[in-house]
């Protein structure tokens, strides 16, 4: 399958709710969830209710596309997850945040995590003084995250060297004057901001 090339304003009204996947726009008037607030296609108006596997369905495609990340690698993430002593739900949840692309996006260096990605893809972020230019490189607690050379001429790291940051969440650091985030520790749940009922995708995989 290929990636996805329709308008991803259609993915959010699909899912009724914004999920942030074109940066500045989404944060305006213009976003279309408050301009159109039903799904898209000619009968968009008229949905059923859904039925117990068609939420469990969209509550994992939800997150999949919060995260930018292809069905197979979201499968594979959820594997993962399901090795792990933990929580499911929660190590998936984690497995998604700490990708590269996610925590360029969490420090501000992007608008959204398809910028983020672009940026990781374009050789503009390195991780401990090493240029990674892999978007779904895992990171880990004590891994120092900043812009290489090049990345310091992107215009979205200027804006945020002359503009400061936006929110963090707790489990990120960052020095304004060397522009350089560090992980400090997994997410707990209650640290990823991401409107999602994990359970449900644990049941739509164990069906
Ligand atoms: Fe979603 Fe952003 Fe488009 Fe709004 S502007 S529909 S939040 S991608």
């Amino acid at each position: 399958m290929g990636r996805y090339t329709d308008a991803v304003c259609r993915l959010c009204r699909r899912e009724g709710m914004k999920l942030y996947l074109k940066g500045e726009k989404c944060y305006t008037e213009k976003c279309p969830v408050h301009k159109r607030p039903v799904p898209p296609g000619m009968h968009g108006q008229g949905r059923r209710k859904l039925s117990e596997f068609g939420v469990r369905l969209r509550e994992k495609q939800k997150l999949r596309r919060i995260y930018g990340v292809f069905e197979t690698q979201f499968k594979t993430y959820f594997q993962q997850a399901a090795r792990h002593k933990g929580v499911t739900g929660v190590r998936l949840l984690q497995l998604l945040e700490t990708r590269l692309d996610n925590v360029v996006y969490r420090l501000g260096y992007a608008t959204s995590r398809k910028e983020a990605r672009q940026m990781v893809l374009h050789g503009h972020v390195q991780i401990n003084g090493r240029k990674v230019n892999v978007p779904s490189y895992q990171l880990k607690p004590g891994d120092v995250i900043s812009p290489t050379a090049r990345g310091k001429e992107h215009p979205r790291v200027k804006e945020l060297a002359a503009t400061g940051l936006r929110t963090l969440p707790s489990w990120l650091e960052f020095n304004a004057e060397r522009l350089e985030g560090r992980m400090l520790s997994l997410p707990a749940r209650e640290e990823i901001d991401v409107p999602v009922a994990e359970q449900l995708i644990v049941e739509y995989y164990s069906r």
